[in-house]
């Protein structure tokens, strides 16, 4: 069963939140002053959307993509915010700069809001718009960036885009919780959930791409269409190996040669074992290693940088 920490590893004051800065209903805040309603239906039925975008080194990487994906999310969820895409970029923008952080999670939320009367309609509720700024922080840490993650299959299946449209970023993580529970059980790091088909769909906060004979495959059904995925999917172009986007199965996981997952959290992150096997020779793989070299290169390339401006006296 799954071990809880000791009582003195786990955080004792629910008060105390790491560095960073919000904005809400017009204002900048210290993040540990950024409260929502518990009336805000974003709390009550996860009816929100959000993006995550990261600043690396001052700069914003592939901020306009992030903006789009928000504002498709916005209006298929028939929610309306009184700020366009120029300024939210500058609310975030001004969220990294206050914070002075050189390497952010920068956060940006829509909910559906609060209504007076506490309507069941949606359409009466007053969305809200948050963003924050945080320390960056990853899916793998340095020493699973390293040797590779564990990681286990889950018979959990990803909720079904005839359910949730998944390219709306949601918070719909039980499935996704429940799966890391299940893979700390089963003594793995992070966990893999299927799609309704039974093949692979993506995991807490990222997607799945397999090495098979040097070509490059990722699931597109039922997941997210991260932006990380698209950045790998660009660099194959460029480096000329195949990448498709298609079904596959828990056994050709399993099988492939090299296994790496993607996310704004973290980047290009190898897997190196999945359930009791290893994957390929159990070190991360070549292919994965040079991927990862050309994502993070990508963030000093002018095109999908945003500078940050920072005050003068911060750090
Ligand atoms: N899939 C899910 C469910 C996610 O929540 C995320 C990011 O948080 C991803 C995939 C990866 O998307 P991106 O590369 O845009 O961060």
């Amino acid at each position: 069963m799954h071990k809880f920490p000791e009582l003195s590893e786990r955080h004792s004051d629910p008060t105390t939140f790491p560095p960073g800065v919000a904005f809400m209903d017009g204002q900048y805040l210290p993040i540990s002053e950024a409260k929502i309603s518990v009336l805000d239906n974003g709390l009550l039925h996860s009816d929100a959307t959000y993006d995550v975008v990261h600043v690396w080194k001052g700069a914003f990487f592939r901020l306009d993509d992030h903006l789009n994906r928000f504002f498709g999310g916005v209006e298929k969820l028939h929610m309306s915010i009184p700020y366009n895409s120029a300024q939210i970029a500058e609310i975030l923008h001004n969220c990294v700069a206050l914070s002075g952080l050189q390497n952010a999670y920068v956060e940006f939320i829509c909910t559906r809001g609060t209504s007076p009367t506490f309507s069941r309609d949606p359409r009466n509720s007053v969305n809200r718009f948050i963003a924050f700024a945080i320390p960056f922080g990853s899916v793998a840490n340095p020493g699973q960036m390293e040797r590779g993650l564990h990681a286990s299959i889950t018979d959990i299946v990803r909720i079904s885009p005839q359910s949730v449209d998944p390219t709306v970023k949601n918070y719909h993580w039980l499935d996704l919780v429940m799966g890391l529970y299940l893979a700390y059980d089963r003594g793995a790091e992070t966990a893999i959930l299927v799609d309704n088909n039974g093949n692979i769909a993506e995991g807490p906060g990222f997607n799945v791409f397999t090495v098979k004979d040097g070509a490059i495959s990722t699931p597109d059904h039922g997941v997210l269409m991260g932006i990380t995925r698209q950045t790998v999917i660009e660099i194959c172009a460029a480096m000329k190996i195949s990448c498709v986007k298609r079904a596959i199965s828990p056994d050709e996981l399993r099988t492939a040669d090299e296994v790496f997952i993607t996310s704004t959290a973290g980047g290009v992150m190898p897997v190196t074992k999945i359930d009791e096997t290893p994957i390929g020779s159990g070190l991360v793989g070549s292919l994965t290693t040079q991927i990862t070299k050309s994502y993070w290169q990508m963030h000093e390339q002018g095109e999908s940088r945003t500078a940050i401006r920072y005050p003068a006296n911060a750090s």
